[in-house]
């Protein structure tokens, strides 16, 4: 048993309970209880952490990231994002298995010491002779101690054909049918408590084909995983649907059965009234990548709209080469003011962003029974920050101080019980190993450029 006493709780449960002075109480990989005041004598505690100053919230859920591209940060800084992929494309079409493993294991390093317990990754970039970049993945994520839902990524429509990505980064559909079924195989843990559930995810309408996102749908829905990709992020990506399927990204999602509630999407940014409509009425969740977007200039989500109509949005820092701080609070901050700035003051309040940053991703990875709030009953996954140091010390809400606040530190992050990040520091990996071996896999990428 594991107590954490004095801190103050943000449980994010039902009826959004929050108390000034809490406690928490661990057994194994649950949580056992939550409540107001001190702990009770009574909870013999193998281990008690004093938290005063402290602030608890569920562990942060991150809905969309490629992983690998921690080793491609800091390129096209400046470009759109069509600009960006085609700078892109021939640098990731060298990675291997040892550049993804170092990528991987930087970038959820990261991820937990920004209060991250869950993330996904979509890879999708899968060289010939790249060797298992997706079993590279998964192994990083057994190493840092993160619950993982990694998707089979895919491309199949490369520039011969009319689509964005050069054609020696695609695979044909009989690769990706078997590499998506094999990656079932060999990795989906459905079972209840599971630290790592496989999804399919081909890439986005401009770069597979209608056959290919067919294949996939039946394929998930047959094996029971989940559906992920890539839509409405950009205006290009909107002309490109009118232009080659004459309608917009998520009408031709719709017209593929590829909306439902075992399907999550990434940004849908540039949606307008009945396709918001639709997804909310199809059970469809989003991925909201608000730096990303930002950065990539591809515009500002409709989240709160999205979240008013019922539609489960979580939070994503996207891959890490268009957003190099891929720190997941920093989103849930972004959240906020992203939506303030185009929407008003009571466009998004503190405590809507760290829902998203909580319940709304667990809700669209579909773990919201077990993770995304501070239940009894529900998984350890617990991120325990100081708000009592220089930048926070006075703040008088204390969901203000983490959401619009610095970056607090990290008294500890629990993860399905386990401890992972402790007084602000990693403690299941090297630090700077991992940064070692992520500098020197992002200088075999760029010095085999040519
Ligand atoms: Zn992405």
């Amino acid at each position: 048993m594991l107590v954490i006493d004095g801190c103050t709780v943000v449980t994010m449960d039902s009826g959004r309970a929050e108390y000034a002075t809490g406690h928490i109480a661990v057994d194994g990989n649950r949580i056992v209880a939550v409540d107001a005041g001190p702990a009770p004598a009574s909870l013999h505690a193998g281990r008690r952490v004093s938290a005063a100053g402290c602030l608890a919230t569920p562990g942060l859920v991150n809905t969309h990231h490629h992983l690998y591209q921690w080793a491609t940060r800091g390129q096209a800084v400046d470009a759109t994002l069509f600009g960006w992929l085609t700078q892109l494309y021939p640098v990731w079409a060298r990675i291997d298995e040892d550049v993804v493993r170092a990528a991987a294991t930087a970038a959820l390093g990261w991820l937990a010491r920004t209060g991250c317990s869950t993330t996904m990754d979509h890879h999708y970039v899968f060289p010939a002779s790249g060797g298992d970049v997706l079993g590279a993945t998964v192994e990083a994520a057994r190493a840092v101690g993160l619950r993982f839902h990694p998707t089979r990524g895919s491309m199949d429509l490369g520039t011969s054909a009319g689509g964005l990505p050069p054609d020696e980064v695609v695979e044909s559909r009989d690769q990706i049918s078997a590499a998506s079924q094999a990656a079932i195989d060999k990795f989906h843990d459905p079972s209840p408590g599971s630290m790592l559930r496989v999804g399919l995810a081909p890439c986005s309408p401009f770069s597979v084909t209608a056959d290919l996102l067919a294949d996939a749908a039946a394929l998930a829905r047959s094996r029971g995983v989940r559906l992920h990709t890539h839509v409405a992020e950009t205006a290009e990506e909107d002309e490109y649907c009118a232009e080659h399927f004459g309608c917009t990204p998520v009408q031709y999602l719709d017209s593929l059965g590829w909306l439902g509630d075992d399907v999550w999407i990434a940004h849908a940014v540039h949606l307008d009234d009945g396709s918001l409509r639709r997804l909310a009425g199809t059970g469809t969740a989003v991925a909201h990548c608000p730096s990303s977007n930002a950065r990539l200039g591809a515009g500002i989500c409709r989240a709160r709209d999205l979240t008013a109509a019922g539609v489960a949005v979580g939070l994503g820092v996207d891959g890490a080469a268009s957003n190099e701080a891929s720190s997941l609070l920093g989103e849930v901050r972004q959240a906020a003011l992203m939506a303030r700035a185009a929407g008003g003051p009571e466009a998004m309040t503190v405590r809507q962003a760290l829902e998203l940053g909580t319940i709304g991703g667990a809700r669209a990875l579909g773990r919201s029974a077990e993770i995304g709030s501070l239940e009894r009953g529900k998984l350890a996954d617990i991120a325990l920050w100081r708000i009592d140091t220089l930048p926070h010390a006075g703040i008088a809400d204390p969901v203000a101080a983490l959401v619009l606040g610095s970056r607090p530190p990290l008294e500890l992050l629990l993860v399905n019980g386990e401890p992972v990040v402790e007084h602000d520091h990693l403690v299941t990996v090297d630090e700077q190993l991992a940064a070692e071996a992520a500098r020197r896999a992002a200088a075999r990428l760029t010095s085999s450029s040519g």
